[in-house]
């Protein structure tokens, strides 16, 4: 049982889909306030690659274990930032179990003394459904597909921008039409839509949209 976020606490969930700039954004923030910050996706990674790689296979039973099992230390791996990674994240965050698995981590870091940055999809709705500033970040498809296909290039990964944005339209079918924690704006998130923005300019939307929350967060009575 975790105990709720304390009353001051500068809880800030990021969501969105695959390549929406959401990564970007939530750790600016997490300087901007100086705050922790956990890139959810990494877990769901680690777990789909894990188990991929001990067992050959995706079997739930075994993602789960994995999840059970999963030591933080493991997210630092630059193979969770790949292509197929993503691909194997997606398949075992459809699994209920390996969702339950990693809700208490998530939740622990969500209410640290002063608060946490997160991001990822279900933060505002799952993970963090207190949090003081929820956003939903989105952009069109191409746009992110582009994003995607010029960070992979400068990992190494060659693979043409219509393959990532074929994977990018498969990703967000699994990730939204899945019953388990489905990829859903919170209803009091603020939607921010980075499809015309520099990266500056969206951190900057984001930062307005968090001193907003904050501004009334702090006006409210608090009991
Ligand atoms: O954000 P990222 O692309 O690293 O996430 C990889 C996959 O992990 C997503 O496509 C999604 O299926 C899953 N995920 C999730 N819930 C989160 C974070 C990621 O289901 N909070």
């Amino acid at each position: 049982m975790i105990a709720p976020p304390a009353k001051d606490a500068l809880i800030i969930a990021v969501d969105g889909p695959a390549a929406s700039g959401k990564g970007t954004i939530a750790q600016a923030l997490a300087v901007l306030y100086r705050l922790p910050s956990l890139d959810t996706g990494l877990l769901y990674r680690a777990v789909g690659v894990l188990t991929q790689r001990r067992t050959g296979a995706l079997e739930p039973a075994d993602a789960e274990w994995v999840a059970r099992s999963l030591n933080p230390g493991a997210l630092g791996d630059p193979n969770l930032r790949t292509r197929e990674a993503g691909e194997l994240a997606s398949r075992v965050a459809a699994i209920p179990k390996v969702r339950s698995a990693l809700l208490e981590f998530q939740r622990a870091f969500a209410v640290q003394p002063g608060g946490a940055v997160l991001d990822g999809r279900d933060i505002g709705t799952v993970i963090a459904p207190d949090a003081r500033a929820k956003l939903f970040v989105t952009a069109r498809p191409e746009i992110r597909a582009e994003r995607r296909w010029r960070q992979l290039g400068a990992q190494g990964e060659r693979v043409s921008i219509e393959t990532v944005l074929e994977d990018i339209r498969v990703r967000d079918q699994r990730d939204s039409g899945r019953s388990a924690a489905p990829l859903v704006r919170a209803e009091d998130a603020v939607l921010l839509d980075t499809s015309e923005m520099s990266i500056d300019e969206a951190v900057d939307a984001a930062r307005r949209i968090v001193e907003t929350a904050r501004l009334s967060s702090d006006s409210q009575p608090r009991g």
